[in-house]
């Protein structure tokens, strides 16, 4: 039995009914093992999500193509691993858990256990551990409520030892071939963190727009090149480099001033008679009314070479450098535009270059052999013989510098300017640049020549890993298509890959083992590789993750030397972590050990996964870019094939979701107001390349434009099938072209039916394309076609309306093989609604053990639904034409006369009964020339009058039928007024009357 729909249906109510019934009927575990025995594989890895928050709305956009491609692939019969993942370590937990404990530094963390470093650090790493098991909880429970099936008794944690250990034996690969190195570099750096931000993880978002006092100064210049003589006299004296910075904490680690060879420079004299170098352009922007005379200009190359006195170059850190490289100190020297562009926009064409203060100046700095100063310390306080400025804190105190430099006669002006400066993306902290050892893969350099030795039989691939990296990326399908462009743009320009965090706790430890006495160090590459290699602590880190501290009781000897080694202090980059997933969490059944190490052929079963999707924004430097460095060196191979790419979640406003501009949802507000159906449709219907905007107003759009649609569709048929007491059979659900009751159906069902075989195989087409969009905007046109079209033009068709038992007959069947395969195949969209039409139709257990179905193709007919086309185009424009004649739809109409541009004499006669009847009319001309009937329908205009009084009246009736809130069966008394009581036949009928009385006003008793 079907059973009725309330007309106050809470849909929220609903999905929370379904939700309990999935994990208390074990619905979801049978779904998870559906297809156990199918030699169709469909492997899907996930990107884990990080589980340091609730989930946010952004998360259920991905993970709604997560679930909507197996659920998709389920019903398709593939077998898959369902497998969610949690990232879990680095610096995002860290500053968490510091803000929970109210820690403000590292000191704090190391002395949580008061006195006790070691048990201070155990006791940090452990409250990250468990954060992260707090979180991943909250997120799974949010994800079921998704509506998303996954096997999340078994999801992966980046933090497990078998993930841990997997980079373990790729950063040995790496070691093998000769990639890691370390090296001494100027990097990005949170002073608050204490530890260097990679390039990887500055994003584009990661820029705060702030206002800085910029500097212009002078550089008074010490000596000349006989070619450059001034006109000026005493010209030492009075000729300055006008230098311009926007981050004047970086002027005591100035070693050179760059310019472009072939920019034109000016000499210019100012009012007060000195005399300044900048770039010809920009002597209007800079000096303005000050300029007195141009004395000259030359070519940049002219300039190489000059000495200039700096202004801290008294103090003992600088001086020492000064002296050492005395050549090279202070000197003007020439850009290399591929590193270090000079604007002619701004600033003054000669670049302050602090070569221990930048990326751009380091690089440059690099490639001419400069020194550098290095002055700040981890949390950015100068350095010591730094005089005054010594262990002050540089970035805190900005006019340190710049009351120094007014004071003593180099500054030349100093103005406001605001400007996109990076800032850590976890704590927000200005970033300063420093000199830091950390550890590197390289990109560029060909494998050491004895890998020969170990692959004989191979031909050793001797390309870089950045010329293999682009390989591989080229060989996966990258949705949208810029994708690839993107990533190999990248890959192109990316410098070595930064794999250490400095001073932090909570991450994989890097299996790197330095010698201190003779410096050659060597990568540890398993658990058992360290075991074997111990020298001592293996008893006291036995039985613990490979984190710290426990793990740093382990040592093992130097090869070389003999000397007792540590593990250096650092942890691994973050993204190191996710990027093995392909390798490391591909499991039987989600558990035990890799199938990677223990059993490749099954693993390749799964490898490379079919299918990825992931927010672009930040992942083509991120997990795409670590998934693809890490697969390439593991197997040279790509991790995955496809990749589908979406945009940013933005606030419906247009703006990104913040709190403070109340433009921001919760997922669990979101999901309880909203409903997580809809909030899924809205995804699924998005343009993946485009941004989406998200909100309350969207939301009802799409309600009502599609689901409440959908839903009266559905209420429709059941309502009427309850009232008719129509019967299921089993063979309602085997509608082909042959079977004897497709004789029977009428052309509106063969139309709809026609649309419904073909909709049901362009939505298995598009979404095998991964093509969420295409399919659901045809889903909605069907939807919108079933109940503008052909349940309007079927109401004469059920209950007291008609009498035509097989017409009936031949509806419900058409209505209840549609609405039961439309469940099947919305499933994977809308896991709830479908759940609860599918259940009531069919009475089964649950839609989500379906598999996709297989609708008759015969029941396509093409030339039916072109004519079905003309026909709603014909009567488009016949229901304008009434509505310019001011006549209601009511009154029918002995003719109606329309011009349109097609050709009526290809619809057959059902389809043009069908345009009399919505148009009400009882004849068609159509361009002067087409007629129907051909023998034209004659009617007095008094029976037409009467005609349209009787419909009009039946309308009547059952509005107030309505507003007194009768049940459609329950039977009324009826007063008509004597002019109509002649049609009393017609009405009587269709109004559930019992008795019929005649009256001077119409009157409805019960
Ligand atoms: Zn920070
Ligand atoms: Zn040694």
């Amino acid at each position: 039995m079907i059973k009725s729909i309330n007309k106050d249906h809470n849909f929220i109510k609903m999905e929370h009914k379904w939700l309990k019934y999935w994990y208390d009927e074990g619905i979801v575990e049978k779904y998870l093992h559906k297809n156990d025995r199918s030699e169709k594989y469909f492997s899907f890895l996930d990107g884990p999500i990080t589980a340091n928050n609730p989930m946010g709305v952004h998360h259920a956009w991905g993970r709604t193509y997560k679930d909507l491609w197996s659920k998709f692939y389920n019903l398709l019969d593939f077998k898959q691993r369902f497998q969610n993942g949690f990232d879990c370590q680095g610096l995002w937990v860290e500053v968490e858990v510091e803000k929970e404990l109210g820690l403000k530094s590292k000191k704090d963390i190391e002395n949580l256990v008061p006195g006790n470093k070691f048990a201070s650090i155990a006791k940090f790493v452990d409250l990250c551990k468990q954060r992260v098991y707090r979180f991943s909880k909250i997120q799974t429970e949010q994800s079921k409520r998704l509506g998303y099936f996954a096997d999340w008794e078994h999801s992966y944690y980046t933090m497990s030892d078998e993930n841990n250990y997997m980079i373990w034996t790729f950063l040995k690969k790496c070691y093998e071939n000769g990639w890691i190195y370390k090296g001494q570099e100027s990097v990005p750096w949170c002073p608050r963190c204490q530890t260097a931000i990679s390039q990887h993880e500055m994003l584009t978002e990661d820029y705060k727009e702030v206002v800085h006092e910029a500097i212009y100064m002078k550089f008074k210049v010490k000596s000349q090149k006989s070619e450059v003589k001034t006109e000026t006299k005493n010209s030492k004296v009075n000729e300055y480099l006008l230098v311009w910075t926007t981050t004047p904490w970086t002027i005591p680690a100035n070693i050179a001033v760059a310019v472009e060879e072939d920019y034109e420079y000016s000499l210019v004299e100012v009012k007060n008679g000195e005399c300044y170098w900048l770039a010809a352009n920009l002597v209007k922007t800079v000096l303005a009314d000050d300029v007195k005379k141009v004395i000259k200009t030359v070519k940049g190359k002219e300039l190489v070479g000059l000495k200039y006195e700096g202004p801290f170059d008294h103090l003992p850190r600088v001086s020492k450098v000064a002296k050492e490289y005395s050549h090279k100190f202070h000197t003007v020297v020439a850009t290399d535009e591929k590193i270090l562009p000079i604007s002619l926009e701004e600033g003054t064409g000669l670049v302050h270059t602090a070569v221990s203060a930048g990326t751009e100046d380091f690089k440059l700095g690099k490639k001419l052999g400069l020194p550098m100063i290095p002055v700040i310390d981890d949390e950015a306080n100068y350095l010591d013989s730094l005089g005054e400025f010594s262990f002050k804190n540089a970035k805190k105190n900005p006019r340190l510098i710049l009351d120094y430099m007014e004071k003593n006669g180099y500054a030349y002006k100093i103005h406001n300017y605001k400007h996109r400066y990076p800032v850590c993306w976890r704590c927000k902290t200005e970033l300063v640049w420093k000199v830091a050892e950390e550890w590197y893969i390289a990109m560029d350099k060909s494998p050491l020549l004895s890998q020969k030795s170990k692959v004989k039989s191979q031909k050793l691939n001797t390309k870089t890993l950045r010329e293999r990296m682009m390989e591989v990326a080229k060989k996966i399908k990258w949705m949208p298509e810029f994708g690839l462009d993107r990533e190999l743009d990248w890959l192109k320009n990316m410098d070595d890959w930064l794999i250490s965090k400095k001073n932090r706790y909570w991450g994989l430890s890097l299996p790197i083992y330095e010698c201190k006495k003779c410096g050659y160090f060597t990568v540890i590459g398993s658990k058992e590789e360290l075991k074997e290699k111990a020298v001592k602590g293996w008893d006291k880190f036995e039985g613990h993750s490979p984190h710290k501290p426990y793990i740093d009781e382990v040592k093992v000897k130097c090869e070389k030397c003999g000397e007792i080694v540590s593990r250096v202090d650092d942890v691994g980059n973050p993204w190191l972590d996710a990027g093995i997933v392909a390798y490391s969490t591909i499991k039987e059944n989600n558990q035990g050990k890799p199938l990677y190490k223990i059993d490749k052929e099954k693993w390749r079963k799964w490898f490379p996964a079919h299918f990825i999707t992931e927010s672009f924004p930040g992942q083509f430097k991120n997990w795409f870019y670590a998934l693809i460095a890490m697969s390439t060196v593991m197997e040279d191979e790509p991790p995955f094939k496809r990749v589908l790419g979406f945009g940013t979640l933005l606030g419906e406003d247009g703006r990104p979701m913040h709190k403070s501009w109340g433009n921001s949802i919760e997922f669990n507000e979101g999901a309880d107001k909203i409903g997580v159906d809809v909030m899924r449709w809205m995804y699924v219907r998005q343009n993946p390349s485009d941004n989406m905007l998200f909100g309350y107003k969207k939301a009802d759009e799409v309600r009502r434009q599609f689901y409440l649609l959908l839903w009266n569709v559905y209420k429709f048929f059941v309502d009427y099938f309850n009232l008719d007491q129509f019967k299921i059979q089993t063979s309602n659900l085997k509608m082909t072209i042959k079977n004897s009751k497709f004789n029977k159906l009428n052309i509106l069902d063969q139309w709809i039916l026609s649309r419904f075989s073909w909709l049901v195989d362009f939505v298995e087409q598009s979404l095998k394309n991964f093509d969420a969009r295409s399919a659901a905007l045809e889903i909605e046109r069907y939807v919108l076609d079933l109940s503008t079209w052909y349940i309007r033009r079927s109401r004469d068709r059920v209950w007291v309306n008609s009498d035509d038992k097989d017409d009936k007959e031949a509806f419900y069947n058409t209505m209840y093989f549609i609405l039961v395969n439309l469940s099947i195949i919305l499933s994977p969209f809308l896991p709830f609604v479908s759940e609860e039409m599918y259940k009531n139709l069919t009475g089964k257990e649950s839609v989500h053990l379906e598999s996709w179905p297989k609708i008759d193709k015969n029941l396509y007919n093409k030339k039916l639904e072109e004519e079905m086309g003309v026909a709603r185009k014909i009567v488009e424009v016949g229901h304008s034409k009434r509505k310019e004649m001011k006549v209601k739809v009511r009154m029918p109409l002995l003719k109606l006369d329309i011009k349109i541009d097609v050709d009526p004499s290809l619809i057959r006669e059902e389809i043009l009964i069908v345009i009399l009847e919505e148009l009400n009319i009882k004849n068609i001309i159509v361009n002067n020339k087409f007629r129907y009937p051909e023998k034209e329908v004659i009617l007095s205009d008094d029976e037409l009058r009467k005609e349209g009084e009787v419909r009009d009246l039946i309308r009547q009736i059952q509005n107030k039928r309505k507003e007194m809130g009768l049940k459609p069966n329950q039977a009324i008394k009826l007063t008509l007024p004597k002019k109509i009581f002649d049609r009393k036949d017609d009405i009587v009928k269709k109004v559930v009357a019992k008795e019929v009385l005649m009256g001077d006003n119409l009157m409805i008793e019960i």
